[in-house]
Formats: structure tokens, C-alpha cells, sequence
């Protein structure tokens, strides 16, 4: 693969990894996986500086953000950190740092533990509390505010009297970890999914729409920065003298910092929290090292990602070695049969581990692993358990090889590969198996797609495999939307696993664990019967891209499901869409559009739909008629970074007056839009003629049409 192909391949992968972590919650890699490719991407862009652009993930923060929420600008821009992996990347980064600057800095280094949780500013005006931000993608974040407010540590109203008119105080909120057990013990008590990890919970609990949710999983935050700073008491001179004043204020300042006259004393630090990593009542995943001296911090300045004067020390993923029991295999909503290891429980990265996926049949013959084994566990990033592989010379000839099963472990269906070359081998039953189906209505269900909360995984189970005698109330997704509470009340079901789709045991009895999830003991309704009900009527003006995603098609996750609704707006377009027309859509290729095509030849996903609408769910968007689209027909490249835009929000705000965001400049582009650094597709617009706009021009043309901006290009044309 050629230099430039890699490079392509790693900010496709990046970005992918960057809306999977940030928007959905839902790593693909782990942390460690994914600060190597950002690694090799930063090395590659340093060999070949041609290959950078304004938006590669090495220069930017975050992900675009696409959530329910009102975004917000960030009165000053929230950046990221640079990291190092070892001593020797630490000792690079400070000696860069002190000859800049001609010696150890004045003041030393403030030494403080990187927290695993998720970056907010707070903007207190006079002293008040008026709006809490996640750091979205550094330049706009959402508005979380009432739900920050439930978080008790963090002041309404700043202590005292001198206090700057408007303030950005930046931080770090999470969960702690004991919270994170009872919490998860709570929920396992109630037969409901236990979250994974901390940071995942928090992320889930501040994105919660009612503040009442929020509340009931209590979070904490401390404070770590600063960003706009208006009128009031100076800055102070130092970072620590800065915490201390944010103490005196109220604010939740940690106990743990250091303030470290030089570097070996930072690496002290590093070591004895690598040595007692699990001590602060929070996830940590590093320390971070910032020069302490303001001043000096002025002088070194930032990147567009990050400041130059601070660094976070990343400590490698936890490993141990467990024994490796079983390998089984679990069956997705889209048939994918996935082999998992069940293993002697582990604590490792903060949490107890029996659990990991294999992926696939090849990925165990990679691994080299065999039932028996002992294996080396990673929780890396503190997200995804992960089987390094086995300790070859613990063997004792007792090991056996794993077979993958010929059939459907649900189903007993036969197994079979969808096409030639695939690495996933599928259950072919997708209308009939239950496995498959639950999974698809649990999928449904989650925040990302339907949100309907009152619906886990235990809910799934039970909706659409009852004990006998009854009949699943649920056969498809249209059923959902036309249950009765006389269908729910009798209901008895086994709770399931959700990572693996297995019975759990019941402690006391040893035996499978079966709840009446829908009726109280007495037969009474349980109140989340209500919610239920209550809650699909709700989601039934949901966006249509939800909808959408909500169908389970192969390949049609939330980024084409929004390209789609986006451009096309309604389930009738999309449906009676030829692949021409699919394939028109930006972000939508070939294999989408056929999926898409294929998927609706089926006579009962087609009832699925009549199902949906028969129950009232609007299938367009909203405004579909109504709403101005006056660049459509119209291709728009953005190229260098803008001020006032991500590149994924210019993006989105060409597609969301009907233009198409395109990559690369032709004949038949209609505006070129040029920030900082644009390269080469500027000189092409030039040389074929294209219109050219500045920032202010692009903002012409969003609000003012074609017409007028064609007046103000830069170029005449
Ligand atoms: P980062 O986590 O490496 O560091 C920057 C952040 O650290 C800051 O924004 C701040 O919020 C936080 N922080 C915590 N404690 C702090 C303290 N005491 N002082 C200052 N800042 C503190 O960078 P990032 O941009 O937030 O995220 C990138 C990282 O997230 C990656 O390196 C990776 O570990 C993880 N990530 C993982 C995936 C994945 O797929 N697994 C995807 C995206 C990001």
C-alpha cells in the first residue's frame, strides 16, 4: 500500500473511530489502538507534509456532534492534549519545551491525573452558573446544562465577591467508581443491562433528555482549566495559584496535583500512580503535565489541537492472565455469528472481565488461542476486554482447538458465508430466528436509534421469546407498535447476557434466572408498562433517520441513514429510489444502495413499514415540503479550515439547504469555499473557472442564495 493510500486509510479510520467513540458511545478500538494510528497518521503527515489538510485527525478535536441537543459555540476553543507513551516521549516533548525557552521552566511542572471522563465548560457571568458544553468538536459543543446542574459538586453561584464577569471554567465530569458498582449492582438487581464502564455511563447519563434520569446516576466533576476570562480578578500567574482560586471560588479542584521543580520529578509521579492507579476514587488513564508558569504557557502557545506547554502521560492498557474456559458463539441482529471467550473472572481496567469477543473464526486461528489456555486479558482504554493470546508455555496438553458450529445456536439454522471472501459466517434465518430478533428490537430500542428507554435488553427478551406456553407478542419490528398491556402481563422470560446472549444463573438457585418483567407479583401492571406505552407513542415523530437505522439494513448505520433522510426525506423516496438515484446521495455508495434495494424485495420488511405507518409513525421529515432548499442542485467544496465552521458542520449546513457537500473540485462544481491553508483544489477552481468564496462569502451564500453570492466572489467569476 502506497504512503498516500495508508494516509487515507487511517483518517477514514480515525474519523470512523472518532464518531463511534464520541457520538455513539460505542468504540470500535481500543484507546491504545486508536492513539497508534493517530500515531502512525502524525508520522506519515511529518514524512509527507503535502498529505495534511485543516481537517485530518491530527488537527482536529472531537467529532461532529449529532445529537437532540441545541449546540453551542465555545466562547474560546476547547482543544485536546498530545500524549506521550513513555519516558523517552516525555523526555522529546520536554527537551523541545526547555530549549524553547532556554532552561527548566520557572515555576517547575504541575503534575495532575488525567481523569477518564468527558470535557465540559462551564460559563459562569457574574458569578452564575449559565450554561454547562460538552467539548463537541472544539468549537461548538451541546448544551447540557440542566443536566450539569444536577451534578451536586459544581456551584451554582461562585464563592465571593471578586469574581470575573464572565468566566469559561473547563473540567472533566465522570462517575466514580464506586458509584459506577452500585449503580451497575442496582440494575443487575432489577434484571436490567449493567452499563460497561464508567466514563461510557457518564457520557450516556449527561446526554439523558430529563435531568430526572441524570440525577439518578450521580456524577462528579473536577475542574482543570480555563477558557474566556472577562473583568474580575486577574489571572493568576501559575496554573496551581489558578486552582486555588478556583477553590476559594467552590469549584471541585483536585487534592492529587503536584506542583514539580523538574522532569525527574514528574516521572516520579508518573511511576507512583502507575503504581496506584486504582487508589483515586475515579478512572484515570494518565497524568497530564502542564508547565505551571502562566507566562511561559503565553510563550509556547498551541497548535490548532492542543497547547505546547502541556502533555498527557498515557499508562499502557491493564493486562492479566485468566484462564480461557469456553469459546462460544453469539448470534447479531444482522445473523453475524461471533465467537466469544468465556474466561475465569478477571478484574482488569477497573471492572471484573469474563467476557471477550473473538470477532470471527479467523481472528481465533490469529490469536493461536485454545479452550483451556491461559491467556493475557487487556482492557485497553478501559473499554473493550480484549484476548492478547495464549501463555504457550502454561499448556498441559488438556487444551482442545475450537470448532465454529455449522449451526445457528439459536436456530439451529445452517450456517452459511453471505458472499465468497467474507470473514463473518451468518445465520441465514433472519425473519425466524429469535436470536436475530431480539437483537435488532434491543438495537431499536437503544439511545442511539429509538431511544425508547423503558425497552433493554431484558425487555427485548422477553417481548420476543416468552416462556411457553405463550407466543412471542413480538415477530417483527412492526409488531412492536401494537402490543396490548393484556399481551405484556403474563409474560415470564429468562434474563439474557446482553454482550454474549446467554442465560444468566440465578445465585441463590443456581438455576436460569426467569423474571415476569411486565407484571408486579400480584399481577398488577409494573410502572414500566406504563413508560412502555407511554414512550412508543412518543417516539413516533422521532427524525427519520432513526427510523431508518431503526430497520436493521446492512450497511445503513446513522451517518447514510442522515445523508439519506437528509436529501431525500421521506421512507417513500428512499424506497422507490432507483440505485442511480441512492447512489446520487453524498455519503451513499453502491454497496448502500443495493443493500437498500434489496432489503425492501422482501415482502415482510415491507410489512414492517405498513406495520409503522398503520400505528401513526411519521415516516418524512417534518418539514420535508416546507423547509427552503435554495442551493439545491448545487455542489459545494470546502477546502482549508474556516473560522466559524468545523468541516463537518459546513458540511452540514450545505446539506441542510439542499446542497451537496462535494470532496473534490470539477467542471461542475457551483462554489469553491476557501479557509486558512487551502492548497490545491483553490488553484484548480482558479484554473477551471469555479467561483471562489471566502468565509464571508460562504456566509452569503447560506443566507442570502446563489445570486447574491455569485457577487461576492474572490475570484469575479
Ligand atoms: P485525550 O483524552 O488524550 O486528552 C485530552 C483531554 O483530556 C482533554 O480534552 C481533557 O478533557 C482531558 N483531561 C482529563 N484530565 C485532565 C486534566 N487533569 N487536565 C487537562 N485535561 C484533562 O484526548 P481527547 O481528544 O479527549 O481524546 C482522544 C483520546 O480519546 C484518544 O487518545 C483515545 O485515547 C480516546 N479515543 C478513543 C477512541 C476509540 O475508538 N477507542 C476514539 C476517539 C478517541
Amino acid at each position: 500500500m502506497s504512503s498516500v493510500e495508508r494516509h487515507a486509510e487511517l483518517v477514514r479510520e480515525l474519523r470512523d473511530a472518532n464518531y463511534r467513540y464520541y457520538v455513539l458511545d460505542e468504540p470500535v478500538l481500543s484507546d491504545i489502538e486508536y492513539d497508534l494510528r493517530l500515531r502512525e497518521l502524525q508520522e506519515l503527515e511529518e514524512t509527507y507534509p503535502e498529505l495534511v489538510t485543516p481537517d485530518s485527525p491530527t488537527r482536529t478535536v472531537g467529532s461532529a456532534i449529532i445529537t437532540d441537543f441545541t449546540t453551542v459555540r465555545h466562547l474560546e476553543r476547547m482543544q485536546s492534549l498530545d500524549n506521550a507513551m513513555d519516558f523517552a516521549e516525555l523526555d522529546v516533548w520536554a527537551e523541545r519545551l526547555e530549549a524553547g525557552i532556554g532552561g527548566v521552566p520557572a515555576g517547575g511542572y504541575l503534575c495532575e491525573l488525567k481523569i477518564d471522563g468527558l470535557a465540559i465548560a462551564l460559563t459562569y457571568e457574574k458569578g452564575e452558573l449559565v450554561r454547562g458544553v460538552t467539548r463537541g468538536d472544539g468549537v461548538q459543543g451541546e448544551d447540557v446544562t440542566n443536566n450539569i446542574k444536577t451534578i451536586a459538586s459544581i456551584p451554582t453561584r461562585l464563592a465571593g465577591d471578586d469574581v470575573p464577569d464572565l468566566v469559561e471554567i473547563r473540567g472533566e465530569v465522570f462517575m466514580t467508581v464506586e458509584t459506577f458498582k452500585k449503580l451497575n449492582e442496582r440494575l443487575a438487581a432489577e434484571g436490567e443491562t449493567p452499563f460497561r464502564n464508567p466514563r461510557n455511563t457518564a457520557s450516556g447519563a449527561l446526554r439523558q433528555k430529563d435531568p430526572r434520569v441524570t440525577r439518578q446516576r450521580p456524577l462528579d466533576m473536577i475542574v482543570h482549566g480555563y477558557g474566556a476570562w472577562e473583568g474580575g480578578p486577574r489571572v493568576p500567574a501559575s496554573q496551581s495559584e489558578t486552582y486555588e482560586l478556583f477553590q476559594a471560588w467552590g469549584l471541585p479542584v483536585s487534592g492529587l496535583y503536584r506542583v514539580v521543580p523538574d522532569v525527574a520529578g514528574v516521572k516520579e509521579y508518573i511511576a507512583h500512580y502507575g503504581e496506584h492507579r486504582h487508589d483515586p476514587a475515579y478512572e484515570i488513564d494518565g497524568v497530564v503535565v502542564k508547565v505551571n508558569d502562566r507566562a511561559t504557557q503565553r510563550r509556547l502557545g498551541s497548535t490548532s489541537r492542543a497547547p505546547r506547554w502541556a502533555i498527557a502521560f498515557k499508562y499502557p492498557p491493564e493486562e492479566v492472565r485468566t484462564r480461557l474456559l469456553d469459546i462460544k458463539v453469539g448470534v447479531g441482529r444482522t445473523g453475524r455469528i461471533t465467537p466469544w471467550g468465556l474466561m475465569e473472572p478477571a478484574w482488569v481496567g477497573g471492572s471484573e472481565v469474563e467476557r471477550a469477543t473473538l470477532h470471527n473464526a479467523f481472528e481465533v486461528v490469529r490469536k493461536g488461542v485454545m479452550i483451556g489456555d491461559t491467556v493475557v486479558l487487556r482492557k485497553a482504554g478501559d473499554v473493550i476486554p480484549e484476548i492478547v493470546g495464549p501463555v504457550v508455555e502454561l499448556r498441559d496438553g488438556g487444551e482442545r482447538e475450537f470448532q465454529m458450529p455449522v449451526h445457528c445456536p439459536e436456530c439451529h439454522t445452517e450456517l452459511a458465508y453471505a458472499k465468497e471472501g467474507d470473514k463473518d459466517i451468518r445465520c441465514p434465518n433472519t425473519r425466524f430466528c429469535p436470536g436475530q430478533l431480539r437483537e435488532r428490537i434491543y438495537f431499536m430500542a437503544s439511545r442511539r436509534v429509538l431511544d425508547i428507554r423503558a425497552l433493554g435488553y431484558v425487555g427485548a427478551t422477553a417481548l420476543t421469546q416468552p416462556l411457553e406456553p405463550l407466543d412471542a407478542p413480538v415477530k417483527d419490528e412492526g409488531d412492536l407498535f401494537h402490543l396490548t398491556v393484556e399481551q405484556l402481563l403474563p409474560i415470564r422470560s429468562m434474563v439474557l447476557d446482553a454482550e454474549s446472549g446467554t442465560p444468566k444463573i440465578d445465585p441463590r438457585t443456581g438455576e436460569e434466572k426467569v423474571v415476569t418483567f411486565f407484571a408486579n407479583a400480584n399481577g398488577s401492571p409494573k410502572k414500566v408498562v406504563e413508560s412502555l406505552m407511554a414512550q412508543l407513542e412518543e417516539i413516533k415523530t422521532k427524525p427519520l433517520w432513526r427510523w431508518l437505522v431503526a430497520l436493521s439494513i446492512r450497511h445503513v448505520g446513522p451517518r447514510a441513514a442522515q445523508d439519506l433522510a437528509r436529501e431525500m426525506r421521506s421512507f417513500d423516496r428512499i424506497f422507490s429510489a432507483t440505485e442511480e438515484e441512492l447512489t446520487a446521495v453524498d455519503g451513499v455508495g453502491p454497496t448502500i444502495a443495493r443493500s437498500i434495494i434489496d432489503w425492501w424485495q422482501v415482502d415482510w420488511h415491507r410489512e414492517i413499514v405498513r406495520k409503522w405507518r398503520e400505528a401513526g409513525v411519521r415516516l418524512e421529515d417534518a418539514d420535508a415540503e416546507d423547509s427552503p432548499r435554495p442551493l439545491a442542485g448545487l455542489s459545494i467544496v470546502v477546502t482549508g479550515s474556516l473560522e466559524g465552521f468545523s468541516r463537518d458542520s459546513a458540511k452540514e449546513a450545505i446539506q441542510s439547504l439542499g446542497g451537496r457537500a462535494a470532496g473534490s473540485v470539477s467542471k461542475k462544481t457551483s462554489f469553491v469555499v476557501v479557509g486558512e491553508n487551502a492548497g490545491s483544489k483553490h488553484d484548480k477552481a482558479v484554473e477551471l473557472g469555479v467561483p471562489v468564496l471566502d468565509e464571508a462569502g460562504f456566509r452569503v451564500l447560506l443566507e442570502q442564495g446563489p445570486d447574491v453570492a455569485r457577487g461576492v466572489t474572490l475570484n469575479g467569476e
